[in-house]
């Protein structure tokens, strides 16, 4: 334990011996436990008061910056008045309110949304209303879900399936049978391609290929991020989304967009699915659905999915037995619904849109550094990739931290960082990160 960072926890008086923080080498961050104190705007700070830029939005859960007083406010006083209802059986005005804010952001006919508490569980939500819509239909023998490599699709059992993240799924054997994958869309050809790359669309027909493999009477759904997020930031080619609608709807098969990072305006609009023009059947989305400031996921639903189970089940009491202890918390309705406001009094998707091309020239502007050896990019989110050194991820680890000792934190994967930085974020601030970035690259 050296210098400032090193005494993070030391002067906090820490005990750090029982806390087993969640994708973190619990090694290294005890040797050199960098905490957060505080966070405000764009920025966190140490608990020696040091500022570092949040170039990830959290976890690309904050895009209206940190500290946003009026979604404090609405959780306190929601919690005074009605701080739990039973979710099973019982809810409360806000969580009706709040779905229908959040079915006018979706695309047309996408009525029906489900509460959850995280994008793992609004995964896992979408593939049990998968499963559950074709047995309603008489379609109980498609239960095979259709992926891609390159995914993040979240941490429970059916999530880890679908997740095409080696580590995520080796650790734990192959979690639940039923996925198979498609290529992820990284195509060599297309490096240094800003927004959507003209070639690549043909890789959507790896679904045909299922089709054709394992029948398309045995696929519930083929599940996609529109822009593979976590794995960093695989923009899909011009038309590959297309194509996947075309060929679901040839064969039956739901579509399903996993919207837990791009919704919420991280594409210039609320969702992916209208950014690319893409309609999907199911949708999830999470992170930026409070501002990150309450733990809540949801599932958008087209109507007839919807009808079909319920209807399906007209003589049960119940008729989706699924459910979390925590849907539709009164706090995180209260916390989503002061988030949408700013989001929309602030025209903060707008904005999104509008910062965009400066955010992805100024990313791109780093292409000249001899360790950086792809850029991608779109909306307000971008990817940086460096030549490995090593074992792979470790050039990736270190600048990470090289990052965060100059007051820029962004996620990292791989060799790879990603950054998503809050929409609220100014041009000069934007120059500033980028500086910061070169100054750490420029050593490698
Ligand atoms: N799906 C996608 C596309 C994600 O990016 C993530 C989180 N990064 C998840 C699901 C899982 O979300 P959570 O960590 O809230 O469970």
């Amino acid at each position: 334990m050296d210098g400032i960072r090193g005494t993070d926890a030391g002067q906090a008086g820490l005990n750090m011996d029982n806390h087993w923080m969640p994708f973190t080498s619990n090694r290294d961050f005890k040797q050199d436990p960098k905490l957060f104190a505080r966070a405000e705007g764009i920025h966190f700070y140490d608990p020696q008061g040091r500022a570092i830029i949040d170039g990830s939005s959290g976890l690309f859960t904050t895009p209206a910056g940190h500290g946003r007083r009026e979604i404090a406010e609405a959780v306190y006083k929601q919690l005074m008045e009605l701080d739990y209802t039973p979710s099973f059986t019982r809810s409360h005005a806000k969580s009706f309110e709040l779905a229908e804010r959040i079915a006018k952001l979706t695309p047309p006919g996408m009525n029906r949304i489900f509460f959850v508490n995280s994008g793992s569980e609004a995964v896992d939500t979408a593939m049990k209303i998968a499963l559950a819509y074709h047995r309603a239909k008489g379609e109980g023998q498609r239960t095979l879900f259709v992926s891609r490599e390159r995914a993040y699709h979240g941490v429970n059992f059916g999530g880890v399936a679908l997740s095409g993240m080696v580590r995520n799924r080796q650790t734990f054997g192959f979690g639940l049978p039923a996925a198979v994958h498609m290529r992820h869309t990284w195509l060599p050809e297309n490096k240094f391609v800003k927004g959507q790359a003209e070639t690549g669309a043909e890789l959507a027909e790896d679904l045909a290929r299922m089709v054709a493999l394992y029948g398309a009477e045995t696929i519930a759904a083929c599940v996609v991020e529109p822009i593979a997020g976590s794995t960093g930031v695989l923009v899909p080619p011009k038309g590959y989304l297309e194509r996947l609608r075309q060929i679901c709807d040839q064969h039956g098969i739901l579509l399903v967009f996993d919207e837990v990072i791009c919704g919420f305006g991280r594409t210039g609009r609320a969702y992916a699915a209208q950014s690319f023009g893409v309609v999907p059947d199911i949708m999830t989305m999470a992170k930026a659905i409070t501002n990150g400031a309450q733990p809540m996921g949801a599932v958008a639903v087209k109507q007839e999915i919807h009808d079909t189970i319920v209807n399906s089940a007209a003589e049960e009491a119940v008729e989706f037995f699924h459910g979390y202890t925590w849907s539709a918390h009164p706090a995180a309705c209260a916390a989503s619904l002061a988030t949408l406001d700013i989001y929309e009094n602030e025209k903060l998707f707008e904005r999104a849109q509008q910062m965009s091309a400066y955010f992805l020239d100024t990313l791109f502007s780093l292409s000249d550094l001899p360790v950086v050896t792809d850029i991608r990019g779109y909306g307000m989110l971008g990817g940086v990739d460096f030549a490995p050194m090593g074992s792979p991820g470790k050039r990736g680890n270190l600048i990470q931290k090289q990052l965060y000792d100059a007051g820029v934190h962004v996620k990292a994967t791989g060799d790879t960082i990603i950054v998503a930085p809050p929409f609220v974020i100014q041009g000069e601030e934007i120059d500033r990160m980028a500086e910061i970035v070169r100054s750490v690259l420029a050593k490698h």
